[in-house]
């Protein structure tokens, strides 16, 4: 066999994303809903919705074909589009953007992410302080953009981490905090003290800050706060978004990135010679979306949380610890009593389909090879499917603790 070079492979072996031969590991999302898909299990692993969201968005994206918006957008994003972003975090959180140099589109969070990553990085020694567990696409975008990935870890059950483990993972050698809130897979949010301490030591170690709020309208108690509203992190923070969550249209891939001009140019260099553009109609579309009245978005959070909440009942009443996420489409469950002895959580979800006709992914699945054990117990599963997809998983589930081998 060719020996094919690649520091990112090594690095992305390491995280346990490519195999010993290099190959694209066949990734636990796919092995479950493949099991769901044979054994005709309800599938609550991987985390996309089974229904559409609002029409105004479904319908907007229809005329935008309609009326001929299929060649290519302007490079940063459609204008309508940049505007309708920057109203938005006015709206919401109170931060002026101008939209023509604070914003641009990319197709979904994923290429953000890796467009930033490989914009910022500067050097191999450079280092990006992720919180574990972490969302399977930083691991590999860190790994490509040639950095150092360093964890902070999250503890069951609320998930925050502990101050002096992210203090001490902040060094000068950090370029990028990348934060997660509301956090996949654990359903966190991070609390004041967390966020005020992130840009406390972005500050002192000169880091920039890269936030993932793709959750950001799927917040249960309260509002989002995103940590660019800091006045210390404004100049050294990207904040990064998506449509696809907000507005149930994962499958189309409309993200985008605001922050300070220079950063932002830096991203579009990169950004242009990954996709060069985003779906034109799509973007018309969300621009609409972004527009919808408050209470739209209140509606997708309260409705939501239904789930969030009729799922936890099922998981209770069938034996299992549940850690109530404030946010995100997910819930951790604790398995360990349900579990014979010796066999971990990646075991149980593969039996799981033909125990109670449900699928769910390991939170191994989310964190380094040499941590797993830490979290060998707990299971996530997704909440957003419709009510009575979650009320019939949620019976099932129930039943399992009697059924008990
Ligand atoms: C779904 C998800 C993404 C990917 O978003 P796209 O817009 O589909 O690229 C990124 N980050 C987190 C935490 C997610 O859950």
């Amino acid at each position: 066999m060719r020996e094919i070079p690649g520091a990112w492979r090594r690095t992305a072996q390491g995280a346990g994303l490519l195999s010993a031969e290099g190959a694209a590991a066949p990734t636990i999302f796919a092995e479950m809903s493949a099991l769901a898909a044979q054994s005709g299990a309800i599938n609550l692993g991987q985390g996309f919705p089974d229904e559409d969201g609002p029409a105004a968005v479904i319908d907007a994206a229809r005329a935008a074909i309609a009326d001929g918006r299929n060649q290519y957008a302007p490079g940063r994003g459609v204008p309508a589009l940049l505007r309708a972003i920057a109203a938005h975090q006015e709206r919401f959180y109170g931060v002026s953007l101008d939209p023509d140099r604070e914003v641009v589109t990319t197709a979904g969070a994923t290429e953000a992410l890796a467009a930033t990553l490989l914009a910022l990085i500067d050097s191999p020694d450079d280092e990006v302080v992720v919180f574990e567990p972490y969302y399977d696409a930083y691991a590999a975008a860190v790994a490509l953009a040639g950095a150092r990935l360093v964890t902070v870890p999250l503890h069951w059950p609320d998930f925050q981490p502990d101050l002096d483990d992210l203090a001490a993972a902040v060094t000068d050698r950090t370029r990028i905090i990348l934060v997660n809130d509301p956090h996949n897979p654990t359903g966190a949010v991070f609390s004041a003290d967390v966020r005020a301490e992130i840009v406390r030591l972005a500050e002192r170690h000169d880091a920039l800050i890269v936030t993932d709020e793709v959750y950001e309208h799927l917040v249960f108690d309260g509002a989002h706060v995103p940590i660019a509203t800091y006045q210390a992190a404004a100049e050294r923070t990207l904040s990064i978004s998506s449509a696809g969550k907000t507005f149930s249209t994962t499958g189309w891939k409309i993200g985008w990135i605001t922050g300070p001009a220079d950063l932002i140019d830096a991203v579009l260099a990169v950004k242009q010679f990954l996709t060069y553009v985003c779906a034109t109609p799509f973007q018309d579309a969300i621009a609409v979306g972004l527009g919808l009245p408050d209470a739209v978005f209140a509606g997708i959070a309260a409705t939501l949380r239904a789930k969030r909440d009729r799922l936890a009942e099922g998981l209770n009443a069938a034996g299992f610890t549940v850690s109530t996420p404030a946010g995100s489409y997910f819930t951790v469950a604790d398995a360990a009593a349900l579990m014979e002895p010796g066999i971990d959580a990646a075991q149980f979800c593969r039996e799981l389909p033909a125990r109670a006709g449900v699928v769910a992914i390991p939170l191994t699945a989310f964190v380094a090879p040499e941590r797993r054990r830490d979290y060998a117990t707990l299971v996530r599963f997704a909440a957003c499917k419709r009510m009575e997809v979650i009320a019939e998983a949620s019976r099932r589930l129930a039943l399992i603790s009697a059924a008990r081998p």
